[in-house]
């Protein structure tokens, strides 16, 4: 099978800027570059290194390019950094796909990385598993209840918490607290190191210190070279047709010796982008329209930050535009149950996200 394409022309997305403490890690720039748009130094980085290649950079989001421009590529690899931007790309892509024009499936290949764990998967637009079919399987936040941090700590972040939500303010009253002053995290360190002495806990660091604060994940120039990697090779098998492509999720642990995993993540049938199925719910009959909207923003499986709900024949909140959320706003309220009859069908869309979820309403 000829190859797809015998020029290399590649088009790049990114909207940040260099800064020093990238350096260390994003091999592409140098110290004379900080400032500088990423996506573009990178471009004429990659040109001067591999004659032949053409890459077009541009300096902003994903999100400010069209159906038009992602139809023009052969593939999309994608490094991002934000859950948000992944379920925009993969809806937007899952969206593009025409069944009487095959050239319309662009694959997806994305790569992430956490500290030492990382994963790359292939996503073929409506074919297998996408990006929102496997929202469930991220870590929630993590978050400490509170008591555990005031009287029963157990690790080290607990330590630091406790120093830096119960006693900072306790010691320091109203002065805010700057995670970026050394002053204030040695201060932070120092308590939460004393704190952890009198527990018998091992582990608090400067660093962890740090991290715990700023919510910190390191990002690791190892971790993130294999997962580069992954995706580099799976492009080029996508690309040349030289091999069969991963099927379809590759995961990287690093975290205690090194292990890799990979396994088929299966479709969801009721995945609000690619699924097409209803989702049956069941809520009870008191249940308002504003706690469905807080279920459906809590659900691992659905995470919708701003949720617009309509009927078939009745809209039961929208978020805009103005006039009419707040003509709406009074349903937020109001039962359900006396809204919508018992079977009906909600859709639910997202204002940040180009996704339909269609709902099945029981109730109980
Ligand atoms: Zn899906």
């Amino acid at each position: 099978m000829k190859p797809k394409f015998s020029l290399l022309d590649i088009h790049v997305i990114d909207m940040d800027t260099i800064d020093i403490s990238n350096l260390n890690r994003q091999f592409l720039f140098r110290q004379k570059d900080v400032g500088k748009p990423k996506a573009t130094v990178a471009a004429e980085f990659i040109m001067n290194r591999v004659p032949g290649v053409k890459v077009t950079p541009y300096f902003g989001k994903i999100q400010d390019k069209g159906d038009d421009y992602y139809l023009q590529f052969h593939l999309i690899i994608c490094g991002l950094d934000s859950v948000e931007a992944r379920r925009w790309i993969n809806a937007t892509l899952v969206n593009l796909v025409d069944p009487e024009n095959p050239e319309s499936l662009k694959p997806l290949i994305d790569g992430g990385t956490e500290g030492f764990k990382g994963q790359a998967r292939v996503i073929l637009p409506t074919i297998t598993s996408c990006y929102e079919c496997s929202l469930d399987m991220l870590n929630k936040p993590t978050a400490f209840p509170i008591c555990t941090i005031a009287n029963t700590p157990r690790l080290p972040e607990h330590c630091i918490e406790w120093a830096s939500v119960l006693e900072w303010p306790r010691v320091h009253g109203d002065k805010k607290m700057d995670t970026d002053d050394p002053e204030h995290i040695g201060w932070l360190y120092n308590t939460a190191a004393a704190r952890a002495k009198e527990f018998k806990i091992e582990g608090v660091t400067w660093s962890l210190t740090q991290g715990v604060v700023k919510n910190i994940i390191p990002a690791i120039a190892s971790t993130n070279a294999i997962i580069a990697a992954s995706c580099c090779n799976e492009a080029f098998k996508i690309a040349t047709s030289s091999a069969a492509y991963l099927n379809n999720y590759f995961m990287l642990i690093g975290t205690e010796g090194i292990y890799s995993y990979t396994f088929e993540h299966e479709k969801r049938n009721d995945c609000p982008v690619c699924g097409g199925e209803a989702l049956d719910m069941t809520v009870n009959f008191d249940t308002t329209v504003e706690q469905l909207m807080e279920m459906l923003m809590d659900n691992q499986s659905i995470q919708i930050k701003k949720p617009s709900l309509s009927t078939p024949t009745r809209q039961l909140y929208l978020q805009g535009p103005p006039q009419v959320e707040e003509a709406t706003r009074p349903n937020l309220e109001k039962k359900l149950s006396d809204l919508v009859p018992e079977d009906e069908e909600i859709n639910v869309t997202s204002t940040t996200i180009p996704l339909r979820l269609t709902l099945r309403i029981h109730y109980a």
